[in-house]
């Protein structure tokens, strides 16, 4: 029989886990954290408020392998996710589209608006704002600046440190405008979030007599002592190589909770604070399981450079280099799979970060 280690109980490692034992082969995984789900991780507290600990995370997909699979080990509710943000004491939804222009401005002016954008670009078609902000209808423009400086501009700025001039145009060019009524944050076939918690679901896709599991560990601390066919590393690239070609760097994010004494603190599950305070967004989690407690546990979410855990990898070309020197290097070793968001150092999306371990193990 097969002997696999896996570094790190995130979806990657977990998803592996679960298909090598399927095959007979036996599977040790070892995670840092006392905790499994790696970013995914969710838990109730004892007054049964749902909380992700790591900030919001909602499955979505449109992969019908990877649906069919979550749903081996969970149901999933039918939460649909929408975003507002918070613009002038007003709450517009966001990806902006033509309900926004309602919250955004009066009646008369909405109305004209929607007949212009749907004129001039069709109903249901999305356009970058970038685009938007050279149109040659001048109340479009107007409208693109608006949408621009009040939405766009000081949220991304927050979220990546940077001054206006430094925001790279591919990030512009990926903030599109709606010419739609659908308010879904995504527009995935499947979207909702287990009923039960993400945590629940991973631990009904580990639990098989071939799957070992040792928590709070680093995994060099043990691994020199261990013999196995095949390692399948999901930690940070760079510490796996003792940092030789130097460090990787990710914009971080910290969470700062607060329980309240109510049964909902805020309209929404997430809300965008673009222009206001330090923090990018507020989540309130009970809000995506339906539950309607006499307290509520919410998040406000900061980005830092130091502070936090690694949310998205930077990519500048020097990070580029230096991912490029490591995966190099790992070519070099046969019984070593890099996978997962930090190991490859790609964002991936959960179901992404499922169909890439899926693909893995055949
Ligand atoms: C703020 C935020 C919000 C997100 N929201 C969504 C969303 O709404 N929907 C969605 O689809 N995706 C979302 N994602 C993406 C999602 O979090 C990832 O797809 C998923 O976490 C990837 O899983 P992973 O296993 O590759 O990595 P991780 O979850 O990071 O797991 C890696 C694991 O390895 C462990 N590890 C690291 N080093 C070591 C070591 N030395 N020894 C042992 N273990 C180690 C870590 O502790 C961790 O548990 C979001 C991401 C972020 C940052």
């Amino acid at each position: 029989m097969k002997n696999n280690v896996i570094i790190g109980a995130g979806v990657t490692g977990l998803t592996l886990a679960e298909r090598l034992a399927a095959k007979d082969e036996n599977v040790l995984i070892i995670e840092k954290r006392s905790t499994i789900g790696g970013n995914c991780y969710d838990y109730f507290d004892e007054d049964n408020n749902y909380i992700q600990l790591y900030g919001p995370h909602i499955f979505h997909t449109d992969d019908e392998e990877v649906w069919n699979y979550v749903n081996k080990f969970s149901e999933f509710n039918n939460y649909i996710h929408k975003v507002y943000c918070h613009v002038d004491g007003k709450l517009i939804n966001i990806p902006f589209n033509l309900n926004s222009l309602y919250k955004a401005f009066d009646n008369l002016k909405a109305d004209k608006l929607k007949e212009i954008l749907i004129n001039e670009i069709g109903i249901n078609n999305k356009v970058p704002i970038l685009k938007l902000l050279n149109h040659k209808n001048d109340f479009i423009k107007e409208l693109a600046k608006f949408i621009y400086e009040k939405i766009f501009l000081y949220y991304t700025m927050k979220q990546w440190g940077k001054k206006p001039e430094e925001i790279d145009q591919s990030v512009t060019d990926r903030v599109p405008v709606f010419v739609s009524m659908d308010d879904r944050y995504f527009k995935c076939r499947w979207q909702g979030i287990p009923k039960n918690g993400f945590t629940k679901m991973f631990e009904k896709m580990i639990d098989r007599p071939n799957i070992k599991i040792i928590l709070s560990t680093d995994y060099k601390d043990i691994i020199k002592n261990l013999k196995y066919d095949k390692i399948y590393y999901t930690g940070p690239l760079d510490y796996f190589f003792d940092y030789e070609y130097g460090k990787i760097k990710y914009r971080r994010i910290w969470l700062d909770f607060e329980k309240l004494n109510t049964n909902s603190y805020q309209e929404n599950s997430v809300i965008n604070y673009p222009n206001d305070f330090k923090f990018t967004r507020i989540t309130e989690y009970n809000k995506f399981l339906f539950i309607n407690n006499k307290t509520t546990v919410i998040s406000r979410e900061y980005s830092s450079w130091d502070k936090g855990f690694e949310a998205y990898p930077v990519q500048d070309e020097e990070n580029k280099e230096i991912v490029s020197k490591y995966l190099n290097k790992a070519k070099n070793y046969d019984n070593l799979v890099l996978i997962g968001r930090l190991a490859e150092c790609k964002y991936y999306d959960i179901d992404q970060a499922i169909k890439r371990a899926l693909e893995e193990v055949i």
